[in-house]
């Protein structure tokens, strides 16, 4: 079937003309209409933009001068805005929002040839570990536990695209992750998800969160598509003041690098209580995977790790309540008319933006304001500093970071916690990494005794994906991930 193929080998089957773009496409967009009303993981599907898109590639195809991309169907997390179709944030503020312009990553994918299905849900305005805060109802993961319907999460916040890539209704899917939402959906949903270093690429039209730490990256089943897709996205941008003027390498030659002899660092705060002994020996086999590989393993020390949490809960709903400040009913998306300009700004931000997000707004508000500020804000981004101290000095003793992605598999959509505080603790993994800055990829390596896939993460040195790339693939190989998700399992009888 055309949707089992990665995008890698779609890449060659376009050129060999085994077959053409638009039954590539059509063969998504079906599958896509056909599982979306059970799995949401697609606020928006294109059919139209899609077919039109892929009648095009064929014709570049037929040249025989077509970018890498062209006529792959992929999944667009709805937080990139897309010129002219409607990008919503999955927040009820944005949900009739059209933009009249195109992000940079969006434009780069365009300009490489590939072909939109969708808009993909999220957590709303990527708030979240679940994807149950979108205004547009929640995503539903293809995976089950063996013998069992409950309906899981994919995780979050870009769960939509995890899902979609997962469910084989994308072949790839932009992801955006300011403290995890990239890699802790990929490791929920047994796919590969990359985020780059911080200003690998563009924010330049994509809705910001927490802007000093959000960064956009691809989710895909092989690390080679993770590859592909990053060296379309990756470059700098005059429009986005915090973009890196580093080149963009091939990403894509790292596939296949030795990883002989390169140091391999286990940071031991990293074994921490909340480890299940699953997640325990899967972390175990890839310490082996890489050493089979010729890797020199060692132990490597990350002081501050325990405050990454409580300081990304600081500064990401600090920035978050900055950036939301724009959602007014003046300019943008949703107004609800009141009796004095007061109150309209009230109602609006009250009925536009969900509980999630208006408690980031409130305790962001309160971390920023006078007499607080010190204390709070100021304190974090002086520990957010003896974080990244902490990656600098390892990346002095190892090349790369080998940790688990999550500290658990999914849960269940009923099982979520009441406590947001145990919600944040998905992310105590990912964190840390976002907060320094510095690369990271989770790869899937197992699945557990339920049948839920688990994931390894890889950390890298600023601008240094392409040690990810290659020890991901090491990984992928040994791993031998295969499994797919029954999407039926779920269907009561
Ligand atoms: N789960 C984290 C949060 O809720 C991370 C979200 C993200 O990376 N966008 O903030």
């Amino acid at each position: 079937m055309l949707t089992d193929l990665t995008i890698t080998t779609a890449i060659d089957g376009l050129r060999r003309r085994d077959f053409s773009a638009s039954e590539l496409v059509s063969a998504h967009i079906g599958a896509a209409e056909a599982l979306n009303p059970r799995l949401n993981a697609y606020i928006t599907i294109t059919s139209e933009s899609a077919g039109a898109a892929a009648r095009s590639a064929d014709e570049a195809l037929a040249k025989g001068d077509a970018p890498l991309l062209t006529g792959i169907p992929l999944g667009i997390k709805d937080l990139f805005c897309t010129a002219g179709i409607r990008t919503t944030a999955a927040s009820r503020i944005l949900s009739d929002f059209v933009p009249p312009y195109e992000s940079t990553v969006t434009q780069k994918l365009l300009h490489a040839g590939g072909v939109f299905l969708g808009k993909t849900n999220l957590d709303e305005f990527a708030m979240g570990s679940g994807n149950l805060t979108s205004f547009f109802g929640t995503v539903e993961s293809p995976w089950h536990r063996t013998g069992d319907a409950t309906p899981l999460v994919p995780g979050g916040s870009s769960g939509g695209s995890a899902a979609a890539v997962a469910a084989h209704i994308a072949m790839g899917a932009t992801g955006t992750d300011t403290g995890g939402s990239i890699r802790q959906p990929a490791a929920y949903c047994g796919i590969v998800g990359l985020k780059p270093t911080y200003g690998r690429c563009s924010r330049w039209g994509t809705i910001g969160f927490a802007s000093s730490l959000d960064q956009a990256g691809p989710m895909t089943r092989s690390v080679e598509d993770a590859a592909i897709m990053l060296g379309a996205m990756a470059g700098f941008d005059p429009r986005d003041s915090t973009s890196s003027e580093q080149p963009v390498p091939d990403f894509r030659a790292a596939v296949n690098r030795s990883v002989k002899g390169l140091r391999v660092g286990i940071p031991k705060e990293y074994r921490s209580e909340g480890l299940s002994e699953e997640m325990q020996a899967v972390w175990e086999k890839g310490i082996q995977w890489l050493k089979d590989a010729g890797c020199e393993v060692s132990d490597v020390s990350l002081p501050h790790t325990e405050y990454g949490l409580a300081t990304y809960y600081i500064i990401a709903p600090a920035e978050c309540s900055s950036n939301l400040a724009r959602y007014d009913g003046v300019r943008f998306g949703l107004r609800v008319p009141g009796d004095s300009l007061d109150e309209m700004y009230e109602k609006t931000r009250h009925d536009g933006f969900g509980e999630e997000v208006r408690r980031r707004i409130l305790m962001g508000t309160y971390v920023l304001s006078a007499g607080y500020y010190d204390a709070y804000y100021l304190k974090a981004q002086k520990i957010r500093t003896l974080i990244c101290r902490d990656f600098i000095n390892a990346f002095e003793e190892v090349d790369v970071l080998l940790t688990p992605t999550a500290p658990t598999t999914a849960f269940g959509i009923n099982e979520k916690p009441d406590d947001p505080v145990q919600m944040y603790l998905n992310d105590i993994f990912t964190v840390p990494a976002s907060m320094a800055g510095v690369p990271a990829m989770s790869v899937p390596a197992a699945l557990n005794a339920e049948g839920l896939p688990l994931g390894l993460q890889l950390i890298g040195r600023h601008f240094d994906e392409e040690t990810l790339i290659a020890a991901g693939s090491v990984l992928e190989k040994a791993a031998g991930f295969t499994a797919r998700p029954d999407i039926h399992a779920g269907v009561a009888a």
